[in-house]
């Protein structure tokens, strides 16, 4: 039980985020745009969560529907504050890689499904270049998908609370537990934490999969469960350099737009019977290559509501040898593993939902939370109506 005084009322803002991963500082960065006073609450002396473990893949063009809006509205947000901030990002695109012809054959339908430019088919020796590798053997072709970005998910979201907190108007306290919500003083809300009360005119907890902590009954009807990730670092093949994100058959299983395609019930026959293995562990066979060279290679998927810590090697090691295929080179030389988890939902992508007044929890219930992070906070702060109010820090 926290022994601090929790009724010092320590800062009124406009804005106050719950949560220092990419989903609450999308939220933070553009109420600061937008003029509002923000303050942002961690719990951790710094972010660790699933936005320093993922791919820093902002995977747009594979989206479908309402996360593809989304998507594509996040991107100049993207791009604008890498430049304000200083974090690394670059128009990178994506290289799906097509092994047969039913998956090259998914690339082509989607491709015609798409404005043009946006999905480009390409043949073996194209994917091969963009490999880096020797040789074309077990190529069938891909697709280069134009729109997507990349940022490098280690450096990103430490970066921009940086940035934030060196603005006038905003402020970011870590060490910092959100205990309890409820009414404060002025029709503005409040919230308790392990070092005093916050107060703000509307408040968004974005604590990412930790959602059935705060709101057990919430989380229990969204239907919100843990899915853990095994990812692993490793040097790239002779200081190779591979601009895009890279993915494969089964993250064509995985995403909405290509599962979407007349092909992809063949495709997932295919698979099924080609790399039962590969389905076993839920893989989504991909990589992207870190500023500094180094490859992030994954992932698996596994659902439970409280996850075990232990990564199994024969889980790694089926990823490896896939990705080991696709770069056409024998084996790893590791630096890292590590596991990731993110919330997760049968029932929807993301949950939205105001708790009180003028308190919304919000939670990416699916793998794409850099995707769609300044896409969904632009919604979010469109719809409020904040008034400006002088704030206290
Ligand atoms: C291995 C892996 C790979 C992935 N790859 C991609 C990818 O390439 N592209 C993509 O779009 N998405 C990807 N994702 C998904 C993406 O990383 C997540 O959807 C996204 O990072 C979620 O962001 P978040 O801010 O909600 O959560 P987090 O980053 O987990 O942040 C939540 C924060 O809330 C804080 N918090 C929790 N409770 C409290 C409290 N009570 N008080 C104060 N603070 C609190 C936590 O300490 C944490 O820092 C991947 C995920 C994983 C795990």
């Amino acid at each position: 039980m926290n022994s601090e005084p929790t009724t010092k009322l320590v800062a009124s803002t406009d804005v106050l985020i719950v949560g220092a991963g990419i989903i609450g500082l999308a939220h933070a960065a553009l109420a600061q745009q937008a003029g509002l006073s923000v303050t942002v609450i961690e719990r951790d002396h710094r972010a660790v969560g699933a936005s320093i473990r993922n791919f820093g893949h902002a995977c747009i063009t594979a989206q479908h529907g309402e996360t593809y809006e989304m998507a594509q509205a996040g991107r100049k947000h993207w791009l604008d504050f890498a430049a304000k901030a200083g974090f690394w990002a670059i128009e990178s695109g994506a290289l799906v890689v097509a092994t047969t012809e039913t998956e090259l054959q998914l690339l082509r339908e989607f491709s015609t499904s798409r404005p043009e430019g946006q999905v480009m088919v390409l043949n073996a020796e194209e994917v091969r270049a963009k490999l880096g590798r020797e040789h074309t053997e077990g190529l069938h072709g891909g697709a280069f998908l134009a729109d997507d970005l990349r940022v490098d998910p280690r450096t990103t979201v430490g970066i921009l609370a940086g940035w934030l907190h060196r603005q006038d108007d905003a402020a970011v306290h870590f060490n910092t537990t959100a205990l309890g919500f409820g009414a404060g003083t002025e029709r503005k809300a409040r919230v308790e934490t392990s070092r005093g009360a916050f107060e703000a005119s509307h408040v968004f907890i974005c604590v990412g999969h930790d959602v059935d902590q705060l709101f057990p009954s919430m989380a229990a009807e969204h239907r919100i469960t843990r899915c853990a990730l095994q990812m692993v670092s490793a040097s790239a093949p002779e200081s190779t350099t591979i601009v895009p994100a890279v993915l494969t058959a089964t993250s064509m299983l995985r995403y909405d737009a290509f599962t979407h395609m007349p092909s992809a019930p063949a495709l997932r026959a295919e698979v099924e019977a080609a790399h039962p293995d590969l389905l076993e562990i839920g893989a989504n066979v991909m990589f992207t290559q870190r500023p500094d060279g180094t490859l992030l290679l994954g992932d698996s998927h596994s659902y439970d509501l409280t996850q075990a810590p232990f990564l199994t090697e024969a889980t790694t090691g089926k990823l490896l040898q896939a990705t080991a295929k696709v770069l056409d080179i024998d084996s790893f030389a590791i630096a890292e593993r590590w596991q990731g988890i993110y919330a997760s939902s049968e029932v929807a992508p993301v949950l939205v939902r105001d708790i009180a007044e003028s308190i919304t929890l919000v939670s990416v219930t699916s793998g794409i939370g850099m995707t769609i992070s300044f896409g969904l906070a632009e919604a979010n702060l469109t719809a409020l109506t904040v008034p400006r109010s002088s704030a206290t820090r």
